[in-house]
């Protein structure tokens, strides 16, 4: 694989890229780039549009506020995610921003809010997830875009359960026990693999139990301490990926 350029300036760009293919910047990206970066004429940015791989560019400044990127070369094909779901119950403002940006810096290929009778948040802005998910990509080197479910009950989101995605089901009554040695049961590496997290207020018992009667479950402890759902999704992404997913 290509070595990735973590120097140069990365942006989400949804239109077809090819070399020799000039693109035309929207007025928020020539601001971002002339403005922001204050990037000079013939600086190199790297765009990706989630489709066609990642290609370098470079800006050439139509007038003090319009600019357009040539495409050149290409420098890494499309990569996909690991086959990684995240359902979680949607925290509030910052919180969620914060959760969105660690789900696809820690590899989740689909965001999936799911509402629980504890949740706070009473409707989730997907437009500001999906902005917040593209910022991640951008400043990680991820060159797919995650997919952004609409939020849907949990009972809606666990009804007809893919028998082949293994649910791995973070819950703070688990009993503890070895989140490695759970996670090396399940293999092997690669099957497709979800992941949910409950609100701050955690999980009550009726949804545990329609939760743990699924049967592609692995209920799985987070250690002693209770997490809070921010830092639960970011422990148990870790966790997941190290054992069965692209850290290995
Ligand atoms: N009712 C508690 C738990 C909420 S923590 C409270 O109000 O503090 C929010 C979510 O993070 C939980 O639903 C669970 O998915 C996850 N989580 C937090 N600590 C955990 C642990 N020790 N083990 C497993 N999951 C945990």
């Amino acid at each position: 694989m290509a070595r990735t350029d973590f120097t140069s300036p990365r942006l989400f760009i949804d239109a077809p890229l090819a070399e020799g293919a000039r693109l035309p910047l929207d007025s928020a990206q020539a601001n971002y780039l002339l403005n922001v970066l204050r990037l000079a004429e013939g600086a190199r940015v790297l765009v990706f549009n989630g489709r066609d791989g990642e290609f370098a560019t470079s800006l050439h400044l139509a007038s003090r506020r319009s600019a357009a990127l040539a495409v050149g070369a290409r420098l890494r094909p499309q990569e996909t995610a690991p086959d990684l779901d995240h359902l979680f119950a949607p925290l509030k403002h910052a919180r969620l921003d914060y959760m969105a940006q660690k789900a696809v810096e820690m590899g989740a290929r689909r965001l999936r809010p799911v509402m629980t009778r504890r949740t706070q948040a009473s409707r989730v802005n997907i437009e500001r997830l999906r902005a917040n998910a593209i910022e991640a990509c951008e400043q990680c080197g991820v060159i797919w875009i995650p997919q952004i479910e609409k939020e849907a009950p949990l009972e809606r989101a666990l009804a007809d359960w893919p028998a082949d995605r293994l649910l791995i089901f973070c819950d703070e009554e688990a009993p503890l026990g070895d989140p490695i040695e759970a996670l090396s049961t399940v293999g092997p590496r690669g099957r497709p693999l979800a992941l949910l997290i409950g609100p701050e207020g955690g999980f009550d018992d009726d949804e545990r139990a329609a939760i743990l009667s699924l049967p592609q479950i692995l209920r799985l402890s987070l250690g002693p301490r209770i997490l809070r759902a921010d830092t639960a999704a970011v422990a148990a992404l870790a966790l997941i990926q190290a054992r069965l997913g692209d850290w290995r």
